[in-house]
């Protein structure tokens, strides 16, 4: 089941055309690990998670398979440690000082931990984020973070216009020559993402179903 629906949506990103790379995540947050299993054993390698406590013990049990897990969920600021540690890439920073403490709390042993910056497209008060005229400033200060390698944006816009939000935050890409991720597109839109220069699409519904729950 999961492997024909990780099939279907492998074939709508290549419906597209694109010239990024596209990264498929399998959004696995309020899924169960034999879920997981059934994906990785069919080749998925990509996983998001937003629940820091159950993506701890998920991590922990796939730990010999090099999975790359990406943690796309609020950050509370006694959580970073954990992500730090656990975590290739955060997609959700949203604050100054939550990507002050992943950097210090990346373990030394480990490559630089990948950040995105969560933009608030649609300035909605029920979502976190920068605010697309504060990136400017904020860029450099994270820049000069040791252990935290700034990579790109991540936006999750507003239904009613993410045509117009996915093409704001692939112009606010292009400002930055040496950044190279874009993360946008989710079960419902993800062609229009990708379309705009998305290069992570976070998939949850279409992959593993109905969430067991929220
Ligand atoms: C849950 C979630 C997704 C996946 O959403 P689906 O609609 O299940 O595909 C993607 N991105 C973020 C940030 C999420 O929290």
């Amino acid at each position: 089941m999961i492997a024909e629906n990780l099939k279907k949506v492998k074939s709508r990103i290549d419906s597209v055309k694109h010239e990024q790379k596209v990264q498929l995540i399998a959004v696995s947050k309020a899924h169960s690990v034999t879920k997981i299993q059934e994906a990785v054993d069919a080749g998925q390698m990509h996983f998001g998670e937003n629940y820091l406590q159950e993506s701890l013990d998920k991590i922990d049990l796939f730990e010999e398979k090099n999975l790359v897990w990406h943690f796309i969920g609020p950050i509370q600021s006694n959580k970073t440690a954990s992500i730090a540690e656990k975590f290739d890439w955060v997609h959700s920073v949203e604050r100054y000082k939550i990507a002050k403490r992943l950097s210090d709390q990346r373990p030394s042993k480990l490559d630089q931990l990948n950040v995105l910056l969560q933009v608030n497209i649609d300035r909605e008060k029920t979502k976190s984020g920068f605010f697309l005229e504060d990136i400017e400033e904020i860029v450099p200060e994270i820049k000069k973070l040791p252990n935290i390698a700034l990579r790109g944006f991540m936006c999750i816009p507003n239904p009613d216009n993410s045509a117009d939000s996915f093409t704001k935050m692939s112009v606010l890409l292009s400002k930055y020559p040496d950044l190279d991720a874009l993360s946008m597109g989710m079960s419902a839109d993800l062609e229009l993402a990708i379309e705009k220069g998305a290069t992570f699409v976070r998939v949850g519904t279409d992959i593993f179903g109905e969430r067991e729950y929220n």
